[in-house]
């Protein structure tokens, strides 16, 4: 199955994840913790609350969809980030994930580093207060103005990615008398993807610059002669919903073995390794994630292994967590139109989104969970397919899941681990009015994105 690119790279999208939901869990009503955001639970009426508000009054309040962010755990999950890696590393949340001014807050609160991949994301990062040395800039191809914004605005590192890069951002640096740190993203020829990693993968893909032939140490060679660049060290990115190490592990023995080589050459030991993100989430309660703790030591242990293997002082380490941040913190509340029973199929519930708020289930292949948030309910089990409202049958939300058999039009279901490249990835089909997140925590909610209006729609469309 080939699929269009993946945000981390075009060849992880047709690994499907493991196991597929064969049978209803025992009780449909329990709300699995490692899916949900830590806040959520039923009150005495069953209804799911978040933040000690219950999902009924939220969406009298905001509307469905909407999507729920769990600020104290965003908060919390941010912080066990930064503090398993301690003062010696470098944690930057990937913004590609979910961005919003709020969260930029968060973060700079919570002491993390940001990344960004595009002008829009770095206006926001920096309309929201974010110093500037704590923003990294990536991309394949930024544009030579918004390589000059993130120059002037004086961003911590810049993510070179090709050789054309190298020089471009060097030129821009030095015609505005600046030297730009900067680091050098290589692809090492390791593809990862949840339990299953490949460290033979061919360096087919768009991002970075490969380490085969000798490319990688030629880019380096090339940066460390211009005036514009001080380059600070190698980037390397392998994957998306990693949970296996090894990938890591590899990972790390070709950049550092690519330090060795320039120390050898330059006589300079590049000071820092950036491992990018990629770590994995639970979307169903067949996924078993890491905690941060646990990671931080295992990429910790991996790189200075390998570095005294190579006789380098260990550089400074980087990681770049986007989902395994915001992923499990929020959940997309959808109210159901329409029960479909197909016989000896499935039965087809309709909600009010679709496609338009989560895209990655039509574009990875994506698992998701559903539960019934109104209301408890003891009816048997049935097998579902959640689809959205849009003009297109690959317009689903959850595949295969379990319901109550009694779910009708008008309940209210809510599908956990939504926080990261829903929002993010939504867009306007049918002309649909992008939802709301709305941040909820200790009994307050607040909207921290709003809900798209028409208005908003035909303000582009200027006739
Ligand atoms: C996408 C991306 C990330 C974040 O990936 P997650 O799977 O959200 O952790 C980090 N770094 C780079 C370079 C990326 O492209």
């Amino acid at each position: 199955m080939s699929r269009s690119a993946h945000p981390a790279g075009p060849r992880h999208a047709d690994v499907l994840p493991e196991g597929h939901y064969t049978a209803p869990a025992d009780d449909l009503n329990a709300l699995d913790p490692k899916v949900w955001a830590r806040t959520v639970g039923r009150d005495a009426d069953g209804v799911v609350t978040v933040g000690g508000i219950p999902v009924t009054q939220l969406a009298e309040e905001y509307g469905t969809p909407a999507y729920l962010l769990d600020e104290a755990d965003f908060r919390e999950r941010a912080r066990a980030w930064r503090t398993a890696f301690g003062d010696d590393a470098d944690v930057f949340y990937a913004g590609k994930a979910f961005l919003s001014r709020a969260v930029v807050r968060w973060l700079d609160e919570e002491g993390l580093n940001l990344d960004v991949c595009s002008g829009g994301e770095l206006a926001t990062a920096l309309s929201a207060g974010m110093p500037a040395e704590r923003i990294a800039f990536h991309g394949n191809n930024k544009s030579p103005e918004e390589i000059e914004r993130a120059v002037r605005a004086g961003v911590g590192r810049i993510v070179l990615d090709s050789f054309q890069e190298i020089v471009r951002v060097a030129h821009i640096a030095q015609s505005l008398g600046k030297r730009q740190r900067v680091q050098i993203r290589i692809t090492v020829g390791v593809e990862a993807h949840t339990h299953e990693f490949i460290a033979t993968a061919h360096e087919d893909q768009k991002f970075g610059i490969p380490l085969a032939g000798g490319q990688a140490a030629e880019a380096v060679r090339r940066a460390l002669k211009l005036d514009g660049l001080e380059v600070i060290g190698i980037h390397s990115h392998i994957g998306s919903q990693i949970f296996d190490m090894s990938g890591f592990e590899v990972a790390a023995h070709r950049v550092v073995g690519l330090l060795k080589d320039i120390r050898d050459e330059h006589g300079v030991e590049l000071p820092e390794i950036d491992l990018g993100g990629g770590l994995g989430i639970a979307y169903t309660s067949d996924d078993d994630p890491r905690e941060p703790h646990e990671i931080a030591k295992a990429l910790t242990e991996i790189v200075t292994r390998e570095c005294e293997a190579a006789r380098l002082a260990t550089p400074r380490i980087s990681v770049e967590p986007g989902r395994a941040i915001v992923g499990p913190t929020a959940f997309t509340l959808y109210e159901v139109g329409t029960v479909k029973p197909l016989e000896g199929l499935r039965t087809y519930v309709s909600v009010d989104g679709g496609m338009s708020d989560n895209i990655r289930t039509a574009l990875y292949d994506a698992e998701y969970s559903v539960a019934l948030a109104s209301r408890t309910s003891d009816a048997e089990p049935m097998l579902v397919r959640v689809v959205g409202k849009h003009c297109e049958s690959g317009d689903i939300v959850v595949k295969d899941a379990f319901l109550p058999g009694d779910l009708a039009p008008g309940d209210l279901i809510a599908v956990p681990a939504t926080g990261a490249y829903c929002r993010s990835m939504a867009s306007n089909y049918n002309h649909a009015l992008r939802p709301p997140v709305v941040a909820v925590r200790d009994g307050a909610a607040r909207v921290v994105v709003r809900r798209e209006t028409e208005e908003d729609l035909l303000r582009l469309d200027v006739g």
